[in-house]
């Protein structure tokens, strides 16, 4: 007799349920022993894309320093609490960590700033968005499946690594970017691992721009967020080394808003009760979030962190060398296809005899969102600074 695979939790009725699932593209068999959020997620930890997030930074250069965030481990903490979250709510877990771990996916070398200048070099082609990047990522670029491109996840893990996207592209995204055009919500499970990212990255960007040296104590003095854990572990061990004060205070902080969060959401539920995952999206407005006091203190900490971290003096040098290599790496690239593995020029053939240059583009684009840092440095040096004779 073969057992069905068990289910997660006990999960609550507006939770994603593996049998109201809308599935995958491609048709295919159940697995034996595992779910279709589990399989999706061993998908995800299996991909060439999500081993490359080791090398991709976060914040600093991915060689600045090996204490510092990478793609890598911020993906992992932001599926450790939005798991936490999951499980308090009654939601499904296993979804919510597949999305928690593929949600950055598609994000180009050099953070932000690679981000940024990719788009640029892609305006007149339609743009560059790491959220559509990581959905192309998952149903296009990798070549994991003899029967299928992409890793062919489920419905419900793709609507939630799809977190943004503007309504002029997400027409063409068929079911999955419809709530972008007329309206609506993603699942619960996706909610949460939006705000797990949000949780997690203020955390520890503060916690990494401390270590670093280029946010100082004293700047944080009219944070509340900061101020009022870091005055009660002070207090209690006056004679705590720095380094330990830190990691206390990134903890309580965590764990306030992870604790306002669960309440706030929890209580948001219980009045709108949603009877379905369907009534969950149909819903004008999230269910998942904080209260206004959380909410504020988290913009507030998101603008210091602008202000103090991602735009300091030294990041910012860091970011104006990081969009040099990924402009100049698309202008070469763009120019001599040539140039390129054989593999990827094939790729990026066909799309350009599917839809001309805008398709040739998108190619260079796709392979430059795929490099790590360190790959992205090498490329540059050895293709776009030709050594003098
Ligand atoms: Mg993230």
């Amino acid at each position: 007799m073969t057992l069905p695979p068990p289910s997660p939790t006990l999960v609550a009725p507006y939770a994603a349920r593996e049998e109201t699932s809308r599935g995958r593209r491609h048709p295919e068999a159940p697995a034996r022993y595992r779910g279709p959020y589990q399989r999706d997620r061993d998908r995800i930890v299996h991909s060439a894309a999500f081993r490359r997030l080791e090398y991709k930074t976060q914040v600093f250069v991915n060689h600045a320093g090996d204490m510092f965030r990478t793609r890598l481990t911020h993906s992992l903490e932001v599926a450790q609490i939005a798991r936490t979250v999951a499980r308090a709510l009654r939601l499904n877990e296993d979804l919510t960590e597949a999305i928690a771990l593929a949600h950055d996916l598609g994000h180009t070398p050099f953070g932000h700033a690679g981000q940024h200048a990719l788009n640029e070099c892609m305006a007149p082609y339609g743009g560059f968005e790491h959220n559509r990047q990581s959905l192309r990522v998952v149903d296009l670029l990798e070549e994991k499946y003899p029967e299928f491109p992409g890793l062919n996840l489920t419905f419900e893990t793709r609507e939630g690594i799809l977190k943004h996207c503007s309504p002029r592209h997400a027409g063409a995204l068929g079911e999955v970017g419809e709530r972008f055009v007329r309206g609506g919500q993603p699942s619960l499970e996706a909610q949460v691992a939006n705000l797990a990212d949000e949780v997690a990255y203020n955390s520890h960007d503060l916690d990494d721009g401390l270590r670093s040296g280029l946010v100082a104590i004293e700047d944080l003095h009219g944070e509340e967020g900061f101020a009022e854990p870091y005055a009660e572990v002070t207090r209690r061990w006056a004679e705590l080394p720095l380094r330990r004060v830190i990691h206390e205070v990134v903890r309580r902080m965590i764990d306030g808003q992870v604790t306002n969060l669960i309440d706030t959401s929890r209580g948001r539920i219980a009045r709108a009760d949603p009877r379905s995952i369907d009534e969950v999206r149909a819903a004008t407005l999230p269910l998942i979030g904080f209260d206004h006091e959380f909410r504020t203190r988290h913009l507030r900490m998101k603008r210091f962190l602008r202000k103090h971290l991602y735009r300091h003096e030294q990041v910012r040098r860091m970011t104006g060398e990081a969009q040099r290599v990924v402009r100049e790496l698309f202008d070469t690239l763009g120019r001599e296809l040539g140039l390129l593995p054989p593999s990827d020029l094939n790729r990026i053939r066909e799309l350009e005899a599917a839809t001309g240059a805008e398709g040739r583009a998108r190619g260079v684009a796709d392979y430059i969102a795929g490099m790590t840092d360190r790959f992205a440095l090498a490329e540059h040096k050895r293709l776009c600074r030709p050594t003098n004779p």
